[in-house]
Formats: C-alpha cells, structure tokens, sequence
C-alpha cells in the first residue's frame, strides 16, 4: 500500500456513518483511503464495484476497459450516460467518480486486459477486481494476481444467476483449481439483467472493502451461487488443486 496517511476531517464527515459498522472504523477507513484498486471493466458488474468502492473511500481507484458506449450497454452500465453514446465508456466511468467523489484518484485505461497488460497492471493495485464477462480474462487476471501474489475478487454472471469468489494467493484455492480451462460453451454476449449485473457487484464490493479493511469473512476457498430467479444464495467449497498449473507451486 502506499504511504500511510491519516483521515481529515471532511473525510471523517463523509464516512461517518460507516465509520460505526463493528471491525471497520478508523483504521479500516485508513486502509481504504491508502489502496489501490483494480477494477477490469467498468460495465454492468464492474461499474458497481467501482462505484461503490469509489463511495467507500478507496483512495485510488484503476479502471480497465476499452471500448466505446453502445446503446446495448445502458440497460445496466450505470455509470454512462445517453449522452456518453459513441464515446469512451472508460473515461465516462472515470468522470462520473471524479464527480461522485473527488478525494479518489482515478486512473482510466483504454485496454482490457491481455497478455501484454496483466502483470503490469496487476503490480500497480494493492487488490484485484476481476469482472470480465470473458473467461480468458479472468483467467488472465487469475495468473496475474497469484505471479504478483495480490488478492483477487473474482465477479461473474449469466442471465438471472451469479458467482463470487476471492482468491488470496497462498491461502486457499485460485481460480483455475476451479477452471483449469475455459469453459467451451461459454458466449461473449449473454443475456444480461441489469440489477442482477449489479447485484454481484455490490455483492464483490462488499468483499473487496472486507479484505482491504481486514474485517468479516471473505469467500476465500468458497465461492456463493446466487441464482436470483429464485432469490436462493449458496457457498460451494472450492479446493485447491495440487497440480493447479497456476497456484499449485506457489
Ligand atoms: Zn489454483
């Protein structure tokens, strides 16, 4: 994390009311205000983690994402705008926490990620939030966080059903102990409800803060299924594989 620095008294203003939640406090706020995060994609998920890490007081937040607004994106990428069509949604998203809350460093990069910006991007954040619609990606952002030995909140959805996990490498399974490989069925464009989108994403949020603040009790080796077409939430053990190609000689 970066150099330690206190909280002001506007900011003690501003976070008053979370400042009372048990575990976090001060000192959780501290930590909040001195980390970076990665949020890979700023769509219908991550555009909530982003926001929601943007109102807790993350103080510097990297958002990945390429690629222009389209109208097939409004029905849940909530920090765009009708008027933002045709532009870059990175830098849409960035603005709109820019103004939602000015004492958070924003950093917009145009890319999603690959093989030529993972580690790099990965190295910059104190925690990693993986909401790629794409396996590839995640997987991607999986081999990163374990190589540069970061915690990843991994945020995945399709249709009216949703996973969470949090990989905190050295203490429990990654993700490829789960997907060794990258499912074959899985599509690029998939039906999306909006709330469901950003119900992960408040749901990831909630772990990202847990784990920077060192409160409660991430999902790690554990991974929630909600499917919300019956509003049931459950947790499946994950184990982790010895011969995992990722984690497993870590
Ligand atoms: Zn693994």
């Amino acid at each position: 994390m970066s150099e330690h620095s206190a909280l002001t008294d506007e900011e003690r203003a501003i976070y008053e009311w979370q400042l009372w939640v048990a575990g976090f406090g001060g000192e959780g706020q501290v930590r909040l205000k001195n980390a970076t995060v990665l949020v890979t994609r700023v769509g219908g998920v991550g555009g909530m983690v982003a926001m929601h890490l943007a109102a807790a007081g993350v103080g510097r937040l990297i958002l990945a994402h390429a690629g222009d607004l389209r109208p097939s994106d409004l029905n849940r990428q909530l920090l765009m705008s009708h008027a933002g069509l045709g532009k870059s949604r990175v830098e849409q998203a960035a603005d709109r926490l820019r103004a939602f809350n000015p004492r958070v460093e924003v950093v917009a990069v145009a890319e999603n990620i690959s093989d030529a910006n993972a580690d790099r991007l990965v190295r910059d954040a104190d925690l990693i939030a993986s909401c790629a619609p794409l396996f590839e990606e995640r997987l991607r952002l999986n081999r990163a966080a374990i190589a540069c030995a970061k915690p990843l909140v991994d945020a995945a959805m399709y249709e009216m059903e949703a996973q969470l996990t949090c990989v905190l490498p050295g203490q429990g399974p990654c993700l490829a102990c789960l997907y060794p490989t990258p499912p074959a069925d899985w599509n690029r464009r998939f039906p999306v409800l909006g709330a469901v989108a950003g119900t992960v994403g408040s749901l990831a949020a909630v772990e990202v803060i847990k784990i920077l603040a060192g409160f409660g009790e991430p999902l790690i080796g554990k991974m929630l299924i909600c499917d919300l077409s019956a509003m049931t939430f459950r947790k499946i053990e994950m184990r982790r594989d010895p011969g995992c190609r990722v984690c497993g000689h870590s």
